[in-house]
């Protein structure tokens, strides 16, 4: 693993804590990378003095990586009707394709577009397991370790969540000859988290949690063995699961199990504030209801949600409930945080014809999005919450340029509510991980290497 010199102390004009604004602040940073001290002071006493606004670096809660490879081969309409399912093989294709060397090269180049569109952490959704026709690699953690190795060379934080994937549908369907490279049964499944449970021992930028990919690939008695092996290795990390993306799932499980998969899942486990559904994308009042008594967190992905046509969660509603909500790039068709947020509103008002949805009264739109975002996606790495910086975070820092024009006679949450609705690249000046600065003036450190690597692996086609 890369090792890097840590920025001990920063001076921020102004700096968004979990408390709320503080201005003329120092942020001091441990050895690894951790915050551990927020307290007024002056630039002069400060290793670096950061030039703008600075807030934490949004949480991708939803990604798979290797997805980016497939930009600009989705977009040609078939003969029947185009969806979620067609979109899928075209997929399939891309996987068959991919070495692991290219895994490692597609997955830096899209950590390093995700740090330059404000993500410092990414929850990689990993399933791409094996090889063409299912056959293992000699490290049965081979990809996984190329997904860290990539998250290393960029320098962003990941938390790995391997995917249990054993069936193509409900009532434990075989997988077809292209799903072979995902599979895994339960005990190779706990082998492969225990083998990542070492390496990510003492790294504060490499974490791990569990996936279970959907009630469709996973069976009743393989989640209830998984949660029995979970409880025995006192796990405490984040789950998470695709629930209800699209209505023909929801509609095999209810013809399956005689229950839709958000109300399956919550009578059969012990779901709690540790678990995210992703894509909860087709769910009523009443299921709503119940994932807010459960306390999990939402895992919305709106322009992958829109790209493959699946539909519009309720979030509105959901947020009138109390209910925490983050923010993924998913399919990584888009790697900018702030169009995630600015298209999740933007959906609720084209649903509700009505504008400012996803804010309470007296609040900017722009700035609750961001704070709900970075709390829930905190929640959904199982991290304390938080609305802003707060001591025990990693130090991942994001400087807004305040000279920028459009964001003149503008402050606090205004800025925010700026750059989330205007989505100009420039307005984002630097970009820190763990106290180490990954994205200056736009550019990415690495970006040569990263460049190089994956350019070389297209030519080599
Ligand atoms: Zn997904």
């Amino acid at each position: 693993m890369a090792s890097w010199t840590v920025v001990k102390t920063f001076f921020a004009p102004s700096l968004l804590t979990d408390q709320g604004w503080c201005s003329a602040s120092v942020l001091s940073v441990d050895a690894e990378g951790m915050i551990s001290n927020i307290a007024p002071g002056a630039s002069k006493d400060c290793d670096v003095s950061l030039q703008g606004v600075v807030i934490p670096g949004m949480i991708n809660l939803h990604s798979h990586a290797f997805q980016r490879s497939l930009v600009g081969k989705t977009g040609l309409r078939g003969s029947g009707d185009d969806s979620f399912w067609s979109w899928r093989q075209a997929m399939y294709q891309q996987v068959a394709q991919l070495s692991p060397e290219a895994i490692e090269a597609v997955s830096a180049y899209c950590y390093m577009e995700l740090l330059k569109g404000g993500y410092t952490t990414v929850a990689e959704f990993h399933y791409l397991h094996h090889q063409k026709g299912g056959v293992h690699y000699a490290n049965p953690a081979e990809t996984s370790m190329r997904v860290l190795t990539a998250a290393d060379a960029a320098g962003i934080g990941v938390t790995l969540l391997p995917v249990l994937y054993s069936w193509a549908g409900f009532g434990q369907q075989p997988l077809t000859e292209q799903q072979l490279p995902f599979r895994h049964d339960l005990n190779s499944y706990l082998r492969l988290l225990a083998q990542l449970d070492q390496y990510c021992e003492n790294s504060k930028l490499f974490d791990w949690g569990v996936a279970p990919h959907s009630i469709r690939a996973v069976s009743e008695s393989q989640l209830q063995e998984l949660m029995v092996g979970l409880a025995q290795l006192n796990f405490k990390g984040p789950i998470h699961i695709h629930i209800a993306e699209q209505q023909r799932e929801v509609k095999d499980c209810v013809d399956y199990y005689g229950a839709s998969p958000v109300r399956w899942l919550l009578d059969k486990l012990p779901v709690n504030d540790r678990w995210c559904l992703i894509h909860a994308t087709h769910v009523d009042s009443q299921e709503l209801k119940m994932m807010r008594t459960a306390d999990v967190v939402a895992g919305l992905c709106p322009t992958t949600e829109a790209d493959l046509g699946d539909g519009i969660f309720p979030a509105s509603q959901w947020q009138h409930l109390g209910g925490a909500w983050g923010i993924g790039s998913d399919s990584n068709l888009c790697v900018n945080a702030t169009e995630e947020l600015r298209w999740l509103e933007y959906g609720q008002r084209l649903q509700d014809q009505q504008r400012n949805l996803l804010a309470a009264p007296g609040q900017l739109v722009g700035a609750e999005l961001y704070k709900n975002a970075l709390a829930g996606g905190l929640q959904a790495l199982a991290k304390p919450k938080a609305r802003g910086f707060a001591v025990g975070q990693r130090a991942d820092m994001l400087v807004l340029d305040q000279e920028h024009t459009l964001f003149l006679n503008k402050e606090k949450d205004q800025i925010l509510d700026a750059w989330i609705f205007a989505g100009v690249q420039d307005m984002l000046s630097q970009v820190w991980v763990g106290g180490r600065c990954v994205v200056e003036a736009g550019e990415h450190i690495n970006a040569g290497r990263i460049e190089t690597d994956w350019r070389q692996l297209l030519k080599s086609k």
